[in-house]
C-alpha cells in the first residue's frame, strides 16, 4: 500500500490538481470549537487535514470556531495548540479565529438582506420549530419574510446595537420552506446572545451560526478542501448556498467533503461527555490517563507516532464504523517495541530467600536493554542478592499441572540469573498469607555462561534487595461493555476498576535515574512511562501505557 493508500478525499484532490482547480493549490483547515480538550477522534481529523497539506505542499490552517461565547475559553485554545504540535504538525503561522471575521460576516449578512436572500424574523424559537414542517409536509413562510428590505436592514442593525434581548429576533436565510432538505428551510444565520466573548469582549451581542460562519470562514481564508465528518452531510447544501451567494467576493470557492468519524469502543468520544467526567470528578482532569483525550494519552505515555499510525491504519472512508481499543493498543506496542528499553520491575512483590547464597554477596549481572531482534545495543548491571522479589502470581503453593513458574519442589529460571528451586514457605500462621519463599540456587546455571546448565520450562523476572519502591498505576478500559441496549447511560458503564494504584512496587536500581517522560518496557508487564507531573513534583511514579502482547509471557510460562 502507498503511505496513505489513496482514500476518496486524496483521489478528489489528485483530480483537482490535474484539472488545475484553485490554481493547483491545496489549503485545508482544522476547525475545533475551543469548548473542551481534543480527543483521539480529533487526531484523525488533524492527521487528515495536516497530512494532506504536507503531502501536497499546501498549508493547513488552525482555526478556532469561536462562535458560541457561552461555552468557549482560552484554556481550551492553549491545549488544542499543544495537542496539534504534539502530534507533530505545524500551522505555519496560519492561526485564525472565526471571530476574526465577525465584521466581514456582518457586512455580508447586510448584503444578503439587500439581495433579499435573508430577513430578520421575530418568531420565537418554538414558533420557528413549529412552522418548519416535517419531512413529509412543507413548512410555512414566516410572516416577517414579506416585510420590506429596509425594515430588515434596520432591525438587523438594531440587533447589533443591542436593542433587543436574547431570542427576540434572528436572521434567517430566505431559501425554501418546502425544501426536501430540512436544513434549507430558511435556516438561522444569526442569533442574539448578550454574552461576553473571550476575544471580542462585549463588542457583539449577535453571533453567527455555524452554518453561516463556517463556509464564510473557509471562503475568506481561501480554503480549497473543507473536510468534516459525515454528520454534516445534510449541511453541505446550505454550505454551498452560502458560498454561492458570496462568491463574488472571494477568489476560490471552497468545497465541503465528509468522511466517517472515528468511534473508538470502550471509551467516551464526545467533548460533552468528557466534560461531565471532568466536572463530576470521575476522572482527575482532562489529562487523566484513562481518557482518550490527547492530553490524557500524552500523560499516560502514548507516543504521537503511535496515534498517527493508528489514524493511518483506521483509514478514511465514507462509512461509519467503530474501532476496537485493541487496534490502538496494537499500534502502541508496535511503536514502543523498538523505542522502550527493557528493565525489570516487580509490581506485587513476594520475598524470595536463597538459603544457599552467601548473605553478603552481590553479583552484578550484565542485562541487555534490548532483545535480539531490536538492532540496538546497551546494557546495565543488575545486582543479584540472597534476598530478592518475584511477582506474587509467579508463585503457587498448589499449582495446576501446566504451571511452569515457581512452586514447592519446582525449579524456575530467574531472568539473566540462576535457576532456583523452592524448598519451603514462610507463612503467617493466623492468616495463611505467604510471607516469603525459601529456595536454593544452582551455581552452575548462570545465564550467559555456556552451557547455562539445564533447560527449565519457565523464566520469571525479579529484582534484588537493592531494588527500590515506587508507585505504578495500571489502567483498564474506561467503560464496561454495554449490556444489550446501546443507549445505556454512559455514566452507568464506568468501569470501577479502570485505575489500580500499586504503591509498593519494587524496581531495579537502574530505574532510580529515570527521568520525566522516559518510557520502558517492564519485562512481562507492559510499557511504562515516567509521569511528568509527578516527576516535577519530586515523585517518581510510572503509568502503564499498555500491556504486552502475551507471547513472551506464554512462551516463558
Ligand atoms: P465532539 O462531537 O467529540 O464533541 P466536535 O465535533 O463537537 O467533537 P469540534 O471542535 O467541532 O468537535 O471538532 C473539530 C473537528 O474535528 C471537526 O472538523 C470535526 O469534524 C472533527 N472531529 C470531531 N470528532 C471527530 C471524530 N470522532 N473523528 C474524526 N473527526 C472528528
Ligand atoms: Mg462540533
Amino acid at each position: 500500500m502507498e503511505p496513505h493508500g489513496r482514500d476518496f478525499i486524496r483521489r478528489i484532490i489528485d483530480e483537482d490538481i490535474q484539472a488545475h482547480r484553485h490554481e493547483g493549490k491545496v489549503v485545508t483547515r482544522f476547525p475545533p470549537e475551543p469548548n473542551g480538550f481534543l480527543h483521539i477522534g480529533h487526531a484523525k481529523s488533524i492527521c487528515l487535514n495536516f497530512g494532506i497539506a504536507e503531502e501536497y505542499g499546501g498549508v493547513c490552517h488552525l482555526r478556532f470556531d469561536d462562535t458560541d461565547p457561552t461555552k468557549e475559553d482560552v484554556v481550551y485554545e492553549a491545549s488544542i495548540q499543544e495537542d496539534v504540535r504534539w502530534l507533530g504538525f505545524d500551522w505555519k503561522g496560519n492561526l485564525f479565529h472565526a471571530s476574526d471575521y465577525f465584521d466581514q460576516m456582518y457586512e455580508l449578512a447586510c448584503k444578503l438582506i439587500e439581495d433579499k436572500k435573508a430577513y430578520v424574523c421575530g418568531l420565537s424559537e418554538e414558533e420557528i420549530r413549529q412552522t418548519r414542517g416535517t419531512v413529509t409536509t412543507p413548512g410555512s413562510i414566516s410572516p416577517f419574510a414579506a416585510k420590506p428590505v429596509e425594515e430588515h436592514l434596520d432591525l438587523f442593525r438594531r440587533m447589533k446595537a443591542g436593542e433587543f434581548s436574547d431570542g427576540t429576533y434572528v436572521l434567517r436565510a430566505r431559501i425554501d420552506m418546502a425544501a426536501a432538505n430540512m436544513k434549507m428551510r430558511d435556516p438561522l444565520l444569526y442569533r442574539i446572545r448578550h454574552a461576553h466573548h473571550y476575544r471580542t469582549k462585549d463588542k457583539w451581542c449577535l453571533y453567527p451560526m455555524y452554518d453561516y460562519a463556517h463556509p464564510l470562514s473557509d471562503a475568506i481564508e481561501g480554503i480549497t478542501h473543507s473536510i468534516c465528518t459525515l454528520e454534516f452531510e445534510n449541511n453541505r447544501e446550505l454550505y454551498d448556498w452560502v458560498v454561492n451567494h458570496v462568491r463574488g467576493h472571494f477568489k476560490y470557492k471552497p468545497h465541503q467533503y465528509e468522511f466517517a468519524r472515528l468511534d473508538l469502543q470502550s471509551t467516551v468520544m464526545s467533548k460533552r461527555k468528557l466534560l461531565q467526567l471532568v466536572e463530576k470528578k470521575i476522572v482527575s482532569g482532562w489529562d487523566d490517563p484513562r481518557l482518550p483525550t490527547l492530553a490524557g494519552l500524552r500523560r499516560r505515555g502514548c507516543t504521537p507516532d503511535a496515534v498517527r499510525k493508528f489514524c493511518e491504519l483506521v483509514g478514511i472512508s465514507k462509512a461509519n464504523s467503530s474501532v476496537e481499543m485493541s487496534q490502538f493498543e496494537f499500534c502502541l506496542r508496535d511503536d514502543l517495541n523498538a523505542k522502550a528499553p527493557r528493565v525489570m520491575a516487580v509490581l506485587r512483590p513476594l520475598k524470595v530467600i536463597i538459603d544457599n547464597y552467601p548473605a553478603d554477596q552481590v553479583e552484578m549481572l550484565d542485562a541487555s536493554y534490548w532483545p535480539h531482534d531490536i538492532p540496538k545495543t546497551g546494557s546495565r548491571d543488575v545486582p543479584f542478592t540472597k534476598e530478592l522479589y518475584i511477582e506474587k502470581d509467579d508463585f503457587m503453593e498448589h499449582p495446576p499441572k501446566d504451571f511452569y513458574r515457581l512452586a514447592p519442589g519446582k525449579e524456575v529460571r530467574l531472568r539473566y540469573g540462576y535457576c532456583i528451586t523452592c524448598t519451603r514457605i514462610d507463612k503467617d500462621e493466623a492468616t495463611g498469607e505467604i510471607l516469603a519463599v525459601h529456595c536454593t540456587y544452582d551455581p552452575d546455571t548462570k545465564s550467559g555462561s555456556a552451557p547455562m546448565g539445564r533447560k527449565v520450562k519457565g523464566t520469571i523476572h525479579w529484582v534484588s534487595s537493592h531494588s527500590f519502591t515506587a508507585e505504578v498505576r495500571l489502567y483498564d478500559r474506561l467503560l464496561l461493555e454495554s449490556e444489550g441496549e446501546e443507549e445505556t447511560d454512559f455514566l452507568a458503564r464506568i468501569n470501577p476498576r479502570s485505575l489500580e494504584v500499586l504503591a509498593e512496587c519494587r524496581l531495579e536500581p537502574s530505574l532510580k535515574t529515570a527521568i520525566s517522560s522516559e518510557r520502558f518496557q517492564f519485562e512481562r508487564q507492559g510499557y511504562f512511562f515516567v509521569d511528568p507531573v509527578d516527576f516535577h513534583a519530586g515523585k517518581l511514579a510510572f503509568n502503564r501505557i499498555v500491556t504486552l502482547k502475551d507471547t513472551w509471557a506464554k512462551k516463558h510460562r
